[in-house]
């Protein structure tokens, strides 16, 4: 069976763990966290980068620092993983759902200003598939309206848009090193800060609440508890391993945009014969080739798809189930725009096995089952 994620490992992971080992030093914050926060600080050059568990925990920070209140509102799609609202349900605020765009599948820019109200307190793009949302537009947008933009870049690392690197052009961004992601540590995350404003409250919320970091840089002489927080850092050891993968981002990136490509080439002719549709990537958008999907005709013509994938040894997957129609995007959220793109193409998307060291000759075979059907 051809997966749909295989993790890739560089080699040097165990190395750096052992590395870690022989240090001693195991808790968070070491030798290893260090490397990879100066690694992310250089490379999106944002102003703070702060190694945490999860995307999940890295967005949970987020809310808190944007002090969400209980009935806040935060706009944000429908299409996206549960973490994205979730985070902000934790501090009592409402998702707001707005459509999708139906080329990138990212949240519909024009749609934003009609679902603001004298609630909201942040817009939360969501780079879907690594592809740039339009930040410029969003940017202006929240300007105008004085409020906070937290990218949730979990998908897009190693991506740009118009050149700066996604999750460093809001106030906020996070970055997902799950397994099933790019650049991995098997969990994993991190929140860049590019509003200096936000550095020290950052370190002190992901610090249990206390001044801990700056204790240890000397900056006070004790450290006590003051403010909220939770422990959203990551241990030495999993940073040994995000290390390893840092070390090879580029190429892990190009080896993964070879991948991508092949399957482009392979499904233009399909696209042409109106099979299905490619993903669009703007041209102001630079992608790390984190996802390969197709947009098939129809919801019954996707199942068949997938068994017919299945039977040749080739695991396919839908994506997300839609967060407004979910039972706690009901509870907790509201639709702020109609949702016709969003229900019409989670009905029909594909997501095809992409990871470093597929068989090129995979897209083809791939591409032959579609024209067949
Ligand atoms: C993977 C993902 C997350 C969650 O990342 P974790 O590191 O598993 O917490 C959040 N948002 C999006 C868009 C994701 O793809």
């Amino acid at each position: 069976m051809i997966p749909f994620n295989k993790p890739y490992m560089t080699g040097r992971e165990l190395w750096y763990i052992a590395q870690a080992h022989t240090n001693g030093h195991l808790a968070g914050d070491g030798m290893y966290t260090n490397k990879c926060r100066t690694w992310l600080e250089t490379f999106t050059g944002t102003k703070k980068a702060l190694l945490t568990h999860s995307c999940t925990a890295a967005l949970e920070m987020a809310a808190i620092l944007a002090n969400i209140q209980p009935g806040d509102e935060v706009i944000m799609p429908s299409y996206t993983f549960v973490s994205t609202a979730n985070a902000f349900v934790l501090r009592g605020g409402v998702p707001v759902f707005v459509d999708i765009r139906p080329d990138t599948l990212n949240i519909d820019e024009t749609k934003i200003e009609a679902a603001i109200t004298s609630r909201t307190k942040a817009i939360v793009p969501v780079h879907y598939a690594g592809v740039g949302c339009e930040m410029n537009v969003i940017l202006d947008i929240a300007q105008r309206h004085h409020l906070m933009v937290i990218e949730d870049a979990a998908q897009g690392i190693m991506s740009t848009y118009a050149g700066k690197p996604l999750g460093s052009i809001g106030h906020l961004g996070a970055y997902s090193f799950h397994e099933t992601k790019n650049i991995i540590s098997g969990e994993g995350g991190a929140l860049l800060i590019n509003d200096e404003r936000f550095a020290g409250r950052a370190e002190i919320i992901r610090e249990k609440g206390t001044n801990r970091s700056q204790f240890f840089r000397g900056e006070v002489d004790k450290y006590s508890w003051v403010d909220i927080g939770s422990s959203y850092l990551p241990g030495e050891v999993i940073s040994a391993f995000l290390w390893a993968q840092m070390e090879e981002a580029q190429s892990i990136t190009e080896r993964r945009l070879a991948a991508w490509d092949s399957y482009h080439m392979a499904m233009a002719p399909l696209e042409h014969d109106g099979l299905l549709r490619r993903p669009i990537v703007p041209s102001e958008c630079r992608h790390n080739a984190h996802m390969y999907y197709v947009l098939l005709p129809s919801l019954e013509k996707r199942t068949k798809l997938i068994a017919d994938l299945k039977r040749e040894g080739i695991h396919s997957v839908f994506h997300y189930v839609p967060l407004h129609s979910s039972p706690a995007g009901r509870l907790f959220g509201r639709v702020g725009s109609s949702m016709a793109v969003t229900d019409d193409i989670s009905d029909r998307l594909l997501r095809l096995p992409l990871w470093v060291g597929l068989n090129t000759e995979i897209p083809k075979r791939v591409a032959d089952i579609i024209a067949k059907q």
